[in-house]
């Protein structure tokens, strides 16, 4: 629990005491939660050792989701990876790979850590225990990221509800991605102005993404959308260490994301009545689905 209404007042409150934002963050929770900072950051390495869990079993498998849309994909860039053949340097191999394998390991309704939601979940993971083994990071470093993280979902979510079916893709994968660009500006020590930057910039760049699940499953377009996204927050962190900015700070983005999300129709917020699911494809798809299930009553 958090209660900064904004993400400028959290800001402030910061640089006035000459803190980071994961340290006003776990104080914050340990004061609220009358438990001390040591105990807080116990809970938040359970999610930590979670994470790292679905990660090591979703590299394990290549079992498909009951659907057979998805659930291989992650194999199959092991397999390019090793044969030597990458357009990516061995980190990015590394967090498109991380990605996949923990959205892989949702489909099988495998453990895994809703950061924010289910849909999103390799996003973070990806990003932070990818860079984090590239920098040799340790677990206590990936804490402060996770904080970071946390703490600017929580604020996003003060305005604007975390659900696809509620503002659309934006509000599940591109949150995501703005917590992840955060927490790995924190991991490579940047200012708090630069982690609200680098989580600006992904927002403000995913703004719009619809929800549009093929047969109303999370797994098409989700489980790409979650690689894609990965390599969005690095990119808004890169950006945002060399000093370019968002024109726009994060609270108006969040209230703009908030509009969008009002003005999107509810064809494209999770009911799978338009975008890809009502594609040719997609159509056939969920109707194939529709009749395997229903002749299995
Ligand atoms: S497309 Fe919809 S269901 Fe899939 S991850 Fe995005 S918000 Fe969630």
């Amino acid at each position: 629990m958090i209660n900064y209404k904004d993400f400028q007042e959290l800001f402030e409150d910061a640089a006035s005491k000459n803190k980071k934002i994961y340290q006003m963050s776990e104080q914050r929770e340990a004061d609220i939660t009358e438990i001390s900072v040591k105990e807080v950051r116990e809970k938040v390495k359970i999610n930590l050792n979670a994470m790292k869990e679905a990660i090591k079993q979703g590299l394990k498998s290549k079992e498909k989701s009951m659907s057979g849309m998805c659930g291989d994909d992650c194999a199959k860039l092991l397999e390019r990876y090793k044969g030597g053949n990458s357009l990516f340097s061995k980190t990015y191999q590394k967090v498109l790979t991380y990605a996949f394998a923990t959205i892989e390991q949702n489909l099988r309704m495998g453990k895994i850590v809703a950061c924010p939601t289910a849909g999103s979940c390799g996003i973070v993971p990806a990003v932070l225990i990818a860079m984090a083994e590239s920098c040799d990071a340790d677990d206590e470093s990936l804490v402060n990221s996770l904080i970071t993280a946390g703490t600017i979902g929580q604020l996003v979510s003060n305005k604007l509800a975390l659900a696809g079916a509620v503002a659309g893709c934006q509000s599940e994968c591109g949150v995501a991605a703005a917590m992840a660009a955060g927490g790995l500006v924190q991991m490579y020590d940047g200012t708090n102005e630069q982690i609200l930057n680098a989580a600006a910039l992904a927002l403000k760049n995913i703004m719009g993404l619809i929800c549009d699940p093929v047969a109303g499953l999370v797994e098409v377009p989700c489980v790409k959308r979650n690689a894609f996204l990965a390599i969005h927050a690095i990119t808004a962190a890169e950006l945002a260490f060399a000093g370019i900015k968002s024109v726009i700070p994060i609270d108006e983005i969040v209230d703009a994301m908030k509009q969008v999300g009002e003005l999107m129709s509810s064809k494209l917020k999770e009911s799978s009545e338009a975008g890809l699911a009502t594609t040719k494809t997609g159509i056939e798809i969920s109707q194939k689905l529709a009749q395997k299930w229903c002749s299995k009553d």
